[in-house]
């Protein structure tokens, strides 16, 4: 049986090619696509996950900031300024859509994001994606292997004491690359995406390299400026697609690369010039906020985020208006907080 005639050709998850980076338009590859980070009408919902009224940075750049500033009410809900807050002549720092009138109001708002984010944290031991299964069972359901290179593959594995089961089954049993990764779509019901026009240059703009290396998610290609494909090698991580989802204001589709192709394009992407980062360890919670809080202060950002990465808080922060495209690597800076709470 010929490995690409086989029954799983067009059984990706998502039904057709459409979901794959290389179907779309090549219109669609233009960096310009990117919007400008949106901004969420309401500061408890930041990113792209609420409906807001959208309004760009340019908006708080423009040549009334200041009189934005003025007129605009410190986001802390519990500020006691008053009014003597349109005394100060201040049009940033704005973080999650929302001004605020003083460092203390920055602060406030800063420890309510932080509680925030470390309330999901808790409940996500769990992998909801333990039943899945096997993958030498999917393969051998779809015929895509015999059950004698099965029992080679898990024999091969059970010697060796480790590896994973599609690289002894691709390195031993003559099974095809591109059927294993197929087989491990399937188990995660998502798409197989490609490689083809990744640009590592513009797609390290859109996340610290850390979440690159620590992670393995791998930012491919924007898809009319709102789809962020991004790659997984064997296993998505939900919880980074959703934290980039959030911080970006792009819908995220995940999916899965063939280990070759995604080892070649992570290189790229590594070699790649990144957004400045400060990187940041802390054991409490109260410290955490006072060390963001002081970086939003000392930035000034028009417009700032804070999303959970797994153990890690990550603020961004924009200090220019972004009219379009990707961000300009000067004007973006990340804060990555890594939490080692007890
Ligand atoms: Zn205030």
């Amino acid at each position: 049986m010929s490995v690409l005639s086989g029954p799983g050709k067009t059984t990706s998850p998502r039904g057709q090619a459409g979901a794959s980076p290389r179907a779309s338009s090549a219109s669609a590859l233009a960096p310009a696509a990117l919007p400008p980070p949106r901004m969420a009408a309401s500061p408890k919902a930041p990113g792209g996950l609420a409906e807001g009224v959208e309004t760009g940075p340019a908006r708080r750049a423009s040549s009334s900031a200041w009189l934005g500033g003025l007129l605009s009410t410190c986001a802390n809900p519990a500020c006691s300024s008053g009014w003597l807050h349109l005394l100060r002549s201040r049009s940033a720092p704005v973080f999650e859509g929302g001004w605020s009138c003083s460092p203390a109001c920055t602060l406030a708002r800063l420890e309510a994001a932080v509680r925030r984010e470390l309330e999901g944290r808790r409940g996500e031991s769990g992998n909801p994606y333990r039943h899945r299964i096997p993958l030498g069972l999917v393969m051998l359901e779809q015929g895509w292997i015999s059950p004698a290179q099965l029992r080679g593959g898990l024999d091969a594995q059970k010697h060796a004491g480790d590896g994973r089961l599609g690289d002894w089954l691709t390195r031993h049993c003559g099974v095809s690359e591109q059927l294993v990764t197929r087989a491990l779509s399937l188990q995660w019901n998502c798409p197989v995406l490609a490689t083809d026009g990744f640009d590592p240059g513009a797609m390290a703009l859109l996340l610290p390299r850390l979440f690159v290396e620590a992670y393995g998610a791998l930012p491919l290609r924007l898809a009319a400026g709102k789809i962020l494909y991004l790659g997984f090698e064997e296993r998505l991580d939900p919880v980074a697609a959703l934290a980039l989802e959030r911080m970006l204001g792009l819908r995220v589709e995940p999916g899965l690369i063939p280990a070759s192709q995604f080892a070649a394009a992570h290189q790229h992407l590594i070699a790649a010039r990144f957004p400045r980062a400060e990187l940041i360890e802390s054991a409490s919670e109260a410290p955490l906020a006072r060390v963001l809080a002081r970086a939003i202060e000392r930035k000034r950002p028009i417009e700032s985020r804070l999303v959970r990465v797994h153990d890690c808080l990550w603020l961004r922060m924009w200090t220019r208006a972004q009219t379009g495209g990707l961000p300009d690597i000067a004007s973006v800076e990340d804060v990555i907080c890594s939490l080692v709470l007890a």
